[in-house]
């Protein structure tokens, strides 16, 4: 049994326990995002700056968690706040409500760093990003279903709310994964209609997609698995050209890995276009945002241009064509967009990138050392700016292999780490940011070696 009660956080987080009752009595179980509670009560943040966070109790941390990775400059970026202001007094407002030219210079950066990007739409969320990924890919292709891979995660709807975190008893047999529905209310509609594929295996998964060709639209991936598994290179190729044979349209997800891994995203690192690319985190500069990008052949299909307006009652229909329906009232939001462009300015500065990656090297190795004087079975995984420590000795390459992971101790070296000043949501992976300083990295390793200490007593 996993660790759920940790008594002890609670001694210098009275505060955060007194606010998180409170929360729970307006706000169900106390959370608006079910990722962010943990037992015995999730920390309450109060102020951040740089690479730490202060909770209300007036803890510092040193911040791993970073906005589940969208907050690569820190807390608080100078450049990021300048930004933002800047647009907003210039501009007299904080969105236009109609199209500018921000839209483009973005599109153009993106467009600019991403192979498998030609066009471009925005969103307000990686979640939205990836379902109108989905839907692009169904009405290119005119095929009904989607596949996607055990163990990864894409945001929290209906569609894609299958096999990411299944139980073992429910899963089946690795080589052909079940569907497995992860939310009460998902309709048995989507648990069908969902083909599910493991990662790193491309014998199985060609099995399974050829199979299925005639009806699937899209293989959906995280390149790098929870934003830190990578996939094999090897993997890689065949799944490009495996869609590309059998008209399924390939959709990298790098709504974790977009800057991160490069600043070209994962689709850099192994030299692979994808058909459609969904980014978000990092793009916003940590305001909530989310884009796609494609090639222009697929992505001209979201065009208004001869499209039916089904909104405006009476309107005249004159061109029938179907139209693929993407709207939002704050897509393109011109504020977040300066935020984002903003960042992606500060990480183009030479060597930001190299100095991020080496930082986090030096850490995972650091870490690795410690883990391995006191005599545990230790890896880092990960790449570019993100990773994950992982209890095992055994290769990791997907879902499965993780279960055979130490999760119980790594749960209870956690939970110390968070009263040392160590912050990152228990078993979560930890993202680097640019201004994460060699003291940091010392305090981490630091706290790591205490951590295992009380726990191994
Ligand atoms: N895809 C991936 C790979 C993600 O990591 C996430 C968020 N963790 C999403 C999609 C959904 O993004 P959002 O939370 O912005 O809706």
């Amino acid at each position: 049994m996993i660790l759920e009660h940790n008594s002890t956080l609670s001694e210098n987080t009275k505060k955060s326990a007194e606010l998180f009752e409170k929360a729970c009595e307006v706000i169900p179980g106390g959370v608006t995002a079910n990722i962010k509670y943990f037992a015995p009560h999730p920390l309450m943040m109060e102020k951040g700056k740089g690479s730490k966070l202060y909770d209300v109790d007036g803890n510092e941390y040193i911040d791993y968690l970073l906005c589940y990775g969208a907050l690569i400059l820190g807390h608080g970026h100078q450049k990021v706040f300048e930004a933002v202001t800047k647009q907003m007094l210039e501009s007299g407002t904080t969105i236009f409500g109609t199209p500018h030219e921000m839209e483009i210079k973005m599109a153009e950066k993106l467009i600019e760093l991403y192979s498998g990007i030609e066009m471009v739409r925005y969103t307000n969320s990686g979640l939205e990003a990836t379902l109108l990924a989905i839907r692009t890919a169904v009405a290119y292709t005119g095929k009904p279903k989607l596949a996607k891979f055990e163990g990864h995660y894409h945001g929290g709807y209906d569609q894609v709310l299958v096999s990411v975190n299944p139980d073992m008893d429910k899963a089946g047999d690795p080589k052909a994964p079940k569907s497995v529905g992860e939310s009460r209310g998902l309709p048995d509609y989507y648990i069908e209609n969902t083909v599910v594929l493991p990662f790193n295996d491309l014998e199985s998964t060609e099995k399974i997609l050829r199979a299925h060709a005639h009806e699937l639209a899209g293989v959906i991936l995280e390149p790098i698995q929870g934003g830190f598994i990578p996939a094999e290179q090897e993997f890689m190729d065949g799944l490009r050209k495996l869609t590309e044979e059998l008209n399924i349209v390939l959709i990298f997800d790098e709504v974790k890995t977009g800057f991160r891994l490069s600043i070209g995203g994962a689709q850099k690192i192994y030299n692979i276009k994808p058909d459609i690319t969904a980014l978000g985190k990092v793009l916003g500069g940590g305001f909530p945002v989310g884009a796609i990008g494609g090639k222009k052949e697929i992505m001209m299909i979201t065009s208004a241009r001869g499209g039916r307006d089904i909104l405006t009652a009476g309107a005249k229909n004159t061109d029938k064509r179907d139209p693929l329906y993407h709207s939002g009232t704050y897509n393109g939001h011109p504020t977040i967009l300066a935020a984002g462009l903003a960042t992606i300015d500060v990480l183009e500065k030479e060597g930001t990138m190299d100095d991020l990656f080496a930082k986090t090297q030096s850490l995972r190795k650091q870490l690795e050392d410690v883990y391995k004087k006191h005599g545990l079975s230790m890896q880092t995984v990960g790449m570019g700016s993100i990773f994950n420590i992982i209890l095992s000795e055994n290769p990791i390459k997907n879902y499965r292999d993780m279960e055979k992971a130490d999760m119980k101790l790594r749960k209870e070296i956690d939970y110390e780490l968070l009263k040392l000043g160590v912050y990152t949501k228990p078993l979560n992976r930890y993202s680097m940011s640019v201004v994460h300083t060699e003291n940091d990295i010392l305090r981490t390793v630091e706290a790591h070696d205490e951590a295992i200490k009380r726990v191994l007593k």
